[in-house]
């Protein structure tokens, strides 16, 4: 990872200065430092009678596999906007968010999932061509096994929704 050498907010040469125990690029003028930048994915889970959606990947190296609804989040959306957003373009599902179920992060190239716990508000199944080959609805004792799960953040992500009991009122 290449450190920024001028402030990405101003462009003043960034000096390193120590911060919570590293020395890091920083600005004397605005104070931006160098801390980790990451890239945030955001999924949901879409649960309907007991339930969860998920979709088969029909490209890249996880051809074949299982994901949740979910992806990158672009810099002008918040991860809750994606989420919902990947989720309509995948399934073909309109949704709303009902609280965050679980977050998972790898260091080294950084990313960090959410996952969002979202019902159903609308539309009709209809699975993007160009992503998946296929979406279903799987109950918690008949998931896919890990093997064919996509990543690390859908098995987390999953592992949260089966351990989860919701409150009573
Ligand atoms: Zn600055």
């Amino acid at each position: 990872m290449t450190a920024f050498a001028f402030c990405p907010r101003d462009g003043t040469p960034l000096v390193l200065t120590p911060i919570d125990g590293r020395d890091r690029p920083a600005c004397t003028v605005c104070g931006f430092a160098d801390f980790m930048h990451v890239q945030i994915g955001a999924n949901c889970i879409v649960e309907r009678n007991g339930a969860v959606l998920l979709v088969r990947l029909n490209y890249g190296p996880r051809d074949g596999r299982w994901a949740l609804p979910g992806g990158l989040v672009e810099s002008d959306e918040t991860s809750e906007h994606a989420a919902i957003r990947e989720t309509r373009e995948e399934t073909g599902f309109t949704v709303a968010l009902d609280g965050l179920m679980s977050m998972w992060m790898r260091p080294g190239f950084p990313i960090l999932v959410v996952n969002y716990r979202a019902h159903i508000t609308g539309g009709d199944l209809q699975v993007a061509s160009g992503e998946a080959s296929e979406a279903a609805f799987f109950p918690k004792d008949r998931l896919p096994p890990l093997e064919e799960l996509a990543w690390p953040s859908t098995a987390h992500g999953l592992d949260a929704w089966r351990a989860y009991e919701p409150h009573g009122p």
